[in-house]
């Protein structure tokens, strides 16, 4: 049983300021993909090498940080390339997708990781079957649904089970294969607006909703229901809520299940609402830093990298400079090029008069001076794990602005583990308050976070979906309206006979 993996796994913002270019890819070669220990592809390795029938081709597999809309080059070079290698490698009994769901292609005027995995299906052909993996803030389509055969998507966020979830994809696929299934499919699209912040699976709704999955799963005659909360704040025909489940034979079985699991979150729509603690922002400062725990996270939830946003502003930094008593806390992962470039020429020890804002994009500029001491900078202490949302190559600063410590960075990046801050030479507990480009923590921060106050701040990634432009997404769309009917049958679609 010959089982080739590839994938494309981006989250795209629509909104972001900076496109993700083919400069921005992270490619993997097979053989970096069998040694890389990577997102997803690590599960679906472990699969494959339980089974002696099974031999593993991974192919290549691309990802990159989360960034605005990836440019068509880039995407024509991943395309391609993959397309090339599955014809190239053929004949396989079955292809694995790692993908994200959340990928926009610029100026692609269908969903991209539709687009993606349907080239893959006319490549390999009609009877091959595919297992794709998604994250599960990714959108669903019908296309999408119809080239894939089955499906896995993650079910904690924080994400904490990529490596189930490929692990997932290729057990199904390997069911598929032995018992030479074609299995049925059923979507139901739900017309709700969810950023991620609002649908985390340690707090209810999320909890219960995705925590009933496996029970589904279990039900004679299913592979796998799976539940999408989409990007909601990409305005796509495409962006919504997904419920969908696949059975090995039973079409009827799959619309069954997917509309009784629609009908539940649709039920609960009104609680996909910020359950974690929250503040704005110079209040969340002020009860962090008084706060009897120690560490507390802050995350700037306006200017989340992790979902798309650059990381630029500097709004929370100069709010705590504004503080009294000049605070112990740290301000980590701001996007400034620029600044990073001159802190670097001044070298260790200089004083440097930094201009805070002036390389905002994606709200207005500000030039406040203030005089900040160089800590550090330029290589990464290299302590070896896997950190995510990274890029190794960009530069970066650390520097001291009276008491708060804050890193620049070259390249926007994602600080979601305690490795990220101590390859700059920060202890991640030691100081009374931390700030970090977030929504949610992930979850190693969350392990050493005493607390986290989410900051309720302005930028990309705010999370008053009514707050952004709609022109293109179906309406009604809760919660930009209000108290309409709907009804899962009229939103079905699949293998409806
Ligand atoms: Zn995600």
């Amino acid at each position: 049983m010959r089982i080739a993996i590839v994938g494309l796994s981006i989250e795209i913002m629509l909104s972001s300021p900076i496109p993700t270019g083919i400069e921005a890819l992270q490619e993997y070669s097979a053989e970096q993909m069998l040694q890389g220990d990577l997102w997803m592809v690590r599960g679906v390795l472990e699969r494959l090498a339980e089974d002696e029938v099974c031999e593993a081709v991974p192919l290549y597999w691309a990802t990159a940080l989360p960034g605005g809309p990836m440019t068509r080059e880039a995407y024509d070079h991943v395309k391609s390339k993959t397309l090339e290698l599955l014809a190239a490698e053929s004949p396989f009994d079955g292809v694995v997708v790692v993908n994200h769901g959340a990928l926009e292609v610029d100026g692609l005027e269908v969903d991209a990781d539709s687009d993606f995995v349907c080239a893959v299906r006319a490549t390999i052909g009609p009877d091959v079957p595919i297992g794709v993996a998604l994250d599960l803030h990714g959108d669903m389509t019908p296309s999408l649904l119809d080239a894939g055969t089955v499906f896995s998507v993650l079910r904690t966020a924080p994400h904490r089970d990529d490596h189930q979830t490929g692990y997932r994809a290729a057990d199904q696929l390997i069911t598929v294969i032995r018992d030479g299934l074609k299995p049925k499919k059923a979507a139901v699209k739900i017309p709700i607006l969810v950023p991620g912040e609002t649908a985390v699976t340690t707090q209810e709704p999320g909890r219960t909703l995705y925590g009933s999955l496996p029970s589904l799963d279990s039900i004679p005659g299913m592979l796998e229901a799976n539940i999408l909360v989409g990007f909601a704040w990409n305005d796509r025909p495409w962006t919504s809520v997904t419920a969908f489940a696949v059975a090995e034979r039973d079409a009827a079985l799959a619309r069954e299940q997917a509309i009784a699991l629609a009908e539940r979150i649709w039920a609960e729509h009104k609680n996909f609402v910020l359950s974690m603690e929250t503040a704005e922002i110079s209040e969340g400062l002020q009860r962090a830093l008084s706060a009897p725990e120690q560490p507390v996270y802050l995350s700037d939830s306006g200017d989340n990298t992790t979902a798309g946003a650059s990381g630029e502003l500097t709004t929370v930094l100069q709010a705590a400079l504004d503080l009294p008593g000049d605070p112990d806390i740290v301000i980590a992962g701001i996007t400034a090029p620029q600044t990073v470039a001159r802190l670097l020429a001044a070298g260790i020890g200089a004083e440097v008069t930094v201009e805070l804002g002036v390389e905002h994009l994606s709200r207005p500029r500000t030039d406040r001076k203030v005089q900040a001491v160089v800590l550090g900078g330029g290589e990464w202490l290299e302590l070896g794990g896997f950190q995510p949302y990274r890029s190794k190559e960009a530069a970066w600063a650390k520097v001291r602005i009276g008491n708060a410590i804050v890193t620049f960075h070259s390249q926007p990046i994602g600080i979601t583990t305690p490795q990220h801050f101590r390859a700059m030479d920060i202890d991640p507990a030691a100081h009374k308050a931390y700030v970090v480009k977030l929504g949610y923590l992930h979850p190693q921060l969350e392990d050493i976070a005493a607390r986290h106050i989410l900051l309720l701040s302005d930028g990309t990634t705010q999370l008053d979906m009514t707050r952004l432009e709609w022109t293109r997404i179906p309406r009604p769309m809760w919660p930009l309206d209000n108290d309409f009917e709907w009804s899962p049958n009229a939103s079905l679609y699949g293998d409806l006979s």
